[in-house]
């Protein structure tokens, strides 16, 4: 390891115990019950908003509460319920094939790896580390937008692709932490770090980041 990625390494722990302090409660923000249900809301979750994913869902789990229902879904009919959270004829595409797919090659059951999950059609990594995270008890790097976004302003990854970005944030962080780090990082995010302006006045890791300084 040479010096620079020693400092970023040093520099992304501190940033951690910092925002695990700050986020106490930090954590998947979906509705679910299940890894069915979890699985399915963050499918859903692609391109729209937790808090709308949690509204659409009591009723979308009502209908179809499991992947043999959900196989055998009548389109229209999921389409209708999905609709408000966008793109939602790929969305109802994916959700029955994905739910074909593990009836027939899994026995109605969630493989449990996150290579397996990845590989389910529909399922990106970032799905499968949510899924292998909060269902399977896994070590997780979740590279979501707000995610992304923050360890491009850290410093921490200069990639643009979602799991290069994981590599990278994997190599700075020990595996037992590693979820616990993605929702820290997430809910920064979310309140601090935000897309548009982010608090950088009142930002607890200000000290630690680059961001600032390069934007002055
Ligand atoms: S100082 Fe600003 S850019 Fe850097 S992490 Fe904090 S809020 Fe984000």
């Amino acid at each position: 390891m040479n010096s620079s990625e020693r400092e970023k390494r040093e520099r992304a722990l501190k940033v951690y115990e910092i925002l695990k302090k700050e986020f106490p409660d930090a954590r998947c923000l979906l509705n679910y019950r299940n890894s069915f249900e979890l699985l399915i809301a963050t499918i859903l979750a692609a391109q729209c908003t937790d808090a709308r994913v949690n509204r659409v869902t009591p009723e979308l789990f009502k209908v179809f509460p499991d992947f043999k229902k959900m196989a055998e879904a009548d389109r229209e009919k999921l389409e209708s319920i999905i609709r408000p959270t966008g793109f939602f004829r790929n969305k109802a595409k994916s959700l029955i094939n994905v739910s074909k797919i593990i009836m027939e090659n899994y026995n109605g059951r969630l493989p449990e790896t996150v290579e397996e999950l990845s590989s389910l059609p529909g399922v990106g990594r970032k799905t499968g580390n949510v899924v292998a995270a909060n269902c399977f008890a896994l070590p997780a790097v979740i590279v979501d937008t707000h995610v992304k976004r923050v360890a491009a302003r850290l410093g921490f990854s200069k990639e643009k692709q979602p799991d290069k970005i994981e590599c990278e944030l994997k190599n700075l962080i020990p595996e037992s932490e590693q979820t616990r780090f993605s929702y820290a990082v997430n809910f920064h995010g979310r309140y601090i770090c935000r897309a548009g302006k982010p608090a950088c006045d009142s930002c607890p890791v200000r000290n630690l980041c680059p961001f600032p300084e390069d934007t002055a």
